[in-house]
């Protein structure tokens, strides 16, 4: 077995790895989530904000928006390394070499599917002739480009002795990132990771490219995979904000680049990612693309750091250690949130009370909580008002009116 920290030092990749946002190509291809001009700007600019490496842009020859959009972004984005997709043909890669000319620093990504399944039902071509075109299309690329990506797509499904041989002669060509995507959502970690490792001892060459890993969520392991593929090698993890993307969608951005951060103890990796902008891009995305953010979505999910249950809140406001293993400010949210309802306890009504300025008694008191109990029966969450009608009823022998209060939400 290799040492993965010998072998990663090797990569040249060291300890960071590369975060590929595809959010504006790949995560814009989703149904229903495509993006006008301004939109995939002001999420150009949050990827900026968050500081992502990689910033793939689009997709040129696909439509003249697509193109428009990829120049846009190429003259008013700078930091990251503007990025732009193409087929493995020559007019693909002249329009991305077109559409980005403004850019600051870039790269053109080409790529050509090598599973047999597609080699046979899309392209109609044999091994020899995948290789022969994945090649010439990398030594284009590289005339107009010192960055040049080949992803072999589906690459998971494809016989791993092809698949080195495809890699290795695009690393000859002058790839200097080489993309291993499992385009599906098929891959399974343990499995995943074996195919990044056979890549690392058996090509020729790899030690002077970026091993990167493309994967989607068609099994719910996206971000499973590409962790399993980082301890094995992988230096990039191409992903989406909110993992937005084709069917199931591609690798969380957000939750692979916290898994790296909250568990540095286990992986010794870092990216260059400033995760306080996570929820601003979160929002950037969601509103962009129309896709709502489900309420339990890891990391940037409204109830990411929400407690409703008295026992954890209890403990939270002892310690937040006791139940949360990230701060929220580190990943942009202003605090936790305890929420009053019928899971809640002593604790945080008594807390809420005090910070509405109310000092009841202990009868008083208990006669409230039995109230707020009764209240949260029927209504999901308490807000202030309803703390105030409950207190009103409480000290000045005022019914708490259900309709009432329910009104309020
Ligand atoms: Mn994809």
């Amino acid at each position: 077995m290799p040492q993965p920290e010998k072998r990663a030092a090797e990569t040249g990749g060291g300890d960071r790895v590369i975060v590929f946002d595809t959010s504006l190509r790949d995560g814009e291809q989703a149904p229903g989530a495509s993006m006008d001009l301004e939109q995939k700007l002001r999420v150009a600019r949050a990827l900026q904000a968050l500081g992502v490496d990689v910033l793939e842009a689009g997709f040129p020859a696909a439509s003249p928006g697509d193109y428009e959009a990829v120049t846009a972004v190429a003259r008013q984005v700078e930091g990251p390394t503007v990025c732009a997709l193409a087929r493995a043909n020559r007019e693909d890669i002249d329009r991305v070499t077109e559409a980005l000319r403004p850019a600051g620093r870039k790269r053109c990504h080409v790529f050509l599917a090598t599973s047999p399944i597609h080699r046979e039902f899309k392209l109609g071509l044999t091994t020899a002739e995948v290789v022969r075109r994945a090649v010439e299309a990398i030594r284009h690329a590289r005339q107009s480009f010192d960055d040049v990506e080949y992803s072999a797509e589906d690459a998971a499904r494809t016989e791993p002795a092809f698949l080195c041989e495809v890699v290795e002669k695009v690393i000859e060509a002058g790839a200097t990132t080489v993309n291993i995507p499992d385009t599906v959502g098929y891959a399974i970690p343990s499995q995943f990771a074996g195919l990044i490792l056979h890549l690392r001892r058996r090509v020729r060459g790899i030690e002077r490219v970026v091993l990167s890993v493309h994967c989607h969520d068609d099994l719910g392991l996206a971000v499973a995979n590409t962790l399993a593929a980082v301890e094995a090698g992988a230096r990039q993890v191409e992903c989406t904000v909110n993992g937005i993307g084709e069917r199931a969608g591609n690798c969380s951005l957000e939750e692979v680049v916290m898994a790296l951060r909250t568990r540095a103890d286990h992986f010794q990796l870092r990216t260059g990612i400033r995760t306080q902008e996570l929820c601003a891009a979160s929002r950037a995305v969601a509103k962009a693309s129309g896709f709502a953010v489900a309420r339990n979505k890891a990391v940037v999910g409204q109830n990411a750091f929400a407690h409703e249950a008295g026992i954890h809140q209890h403990g939270m406001m002892a310690n937040a250690l006791t139940y949360e293993i990230m701060r929220p400010d580190d990943v942009g949210f202003e605090s936790s949130q305890l929420v009053l309802g019928k899971h809640s306890g002593r604790h945080l009504l008594r807390y809420r009370l005090e910070q509405l300025g109310y000092r009841l008694d202990d009868v008083q008191f208990e006669r409230a909580f039995v109230e707020v109990k009764k209240l949260a029966d029927h209504k999901k969450e308490l807000h202030d008002g309803d703390l105030e009608a409950v207190v009103a009823g409480v000290l000045h022998g005022v019914p708490v009116g259900l309709a009432e209060s329910e009104a309020r939400t």
